[in-house]
């Protein structure tokens, strides 16, 4: 793993997991409006090359992709083929990206994607029940070689039971961090690794959030304590 390609900053907000964006909270901390949608310089960064010609990028490495933004934002079309390009050029590396703007994926695919490029894993966030209803029947039916669901922030308790397959690789689950954040439950939590360990998917509890109860009891977790607190629950699972 490392530090990720962000190669365009900005979005518009889409759902009710965006209410308390971090990408707003960020922007509006440096006087900068969150909407305004750019290519960063870090565009080209997989494909770049040090003074002997090999690339900088390591081989073999995964790449989290586009944390300021969402992948298939429309505002971006304009820049995607590019960046099918690059993440094509570089199969030697695995590339993930996380969307709620699963819904636009058909018409934002590569000419020569077939079932799915081998080196690309394709999260959809769900924070609601709404959504995950909403998102997951389509997810499932796309052909995409590697899927995983996020329940983050996770604004409720979610029943996944309907939409979990074989080719989900994983259900990643966190509360919601930052000033406003909403409350996450721990039984919300529970319900959703319960989904996972009747249908074989393996479950990563992520973060706390700022706001957990716990048997009705409210916790304020810092920000640094959010992902080892979730940690120390020690509830994750791997496929049996
Ligand atoms: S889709 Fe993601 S980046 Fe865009 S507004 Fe919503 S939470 Fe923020």
């Amino acid at each position: 793993m490392n530090n990720g390609w962000n190669l365009w900053h900005g979005c518009t907000k889409y759902s009710e997991g965006c209410a308390n964006c971090y990408v707003y909270r960020q922007d509006s901390r440096f006087e900068k409006d969150a909407q305004t949608v750019y290519q960063t310089k870090a565009f080209y960064w997989p494909i770049e090359k040090d003074k002997k010609g090999n690339y900088k990028l390591k081989a073999g490495s995964i790449v989290p992709t586009c944390f300021t933004s969402d992948f298939l934002l429309e505002e971006c079309d304009k820049w995607r083929d590019e960046a099918w390009q690059m993440i094509k050029e570089r199969s030697d590396c695995t590339f993930l990206f996380i969307t709620k703007r699963i819904v636009r994926l058909k018409k934002c695919l590569p000419e020569d994607w077939g079932n799915g490029y081998d080196n690309v894993i394709i999260g959809v966030t769900c924070e609601n029940q709404k959504r995950a209803d909403e998102r997951l029947p389509l997810f499932n039916s796309l052909p995409i070689k590697h899927k995983i669901i996020i329940c983050e922030p996770l604004l409720e308790e979610i029943d996944l039971t309907n939409h979990l397959n074989s080719s989900i690789e994983e259900v990643i689950v966190g509360g919601e961090s930052g000033e406003n954040a909403r409350l996450c439950d721990f039984a919300w939590v529970m319900k959703l690794r319960q989904n996972c360990i009747e249908k074989n998917i393996p479950f990563t509890f992520k973060q706390t959030g700022a706001r957990f109860i716990k048997d009705g009891k409210l916790y304020l977790i810092k920000r640094q304590f959010q992902h080892s607190q979730a940690k120390k629950a020690n509830i994750n699972t791997t496929k049996s």
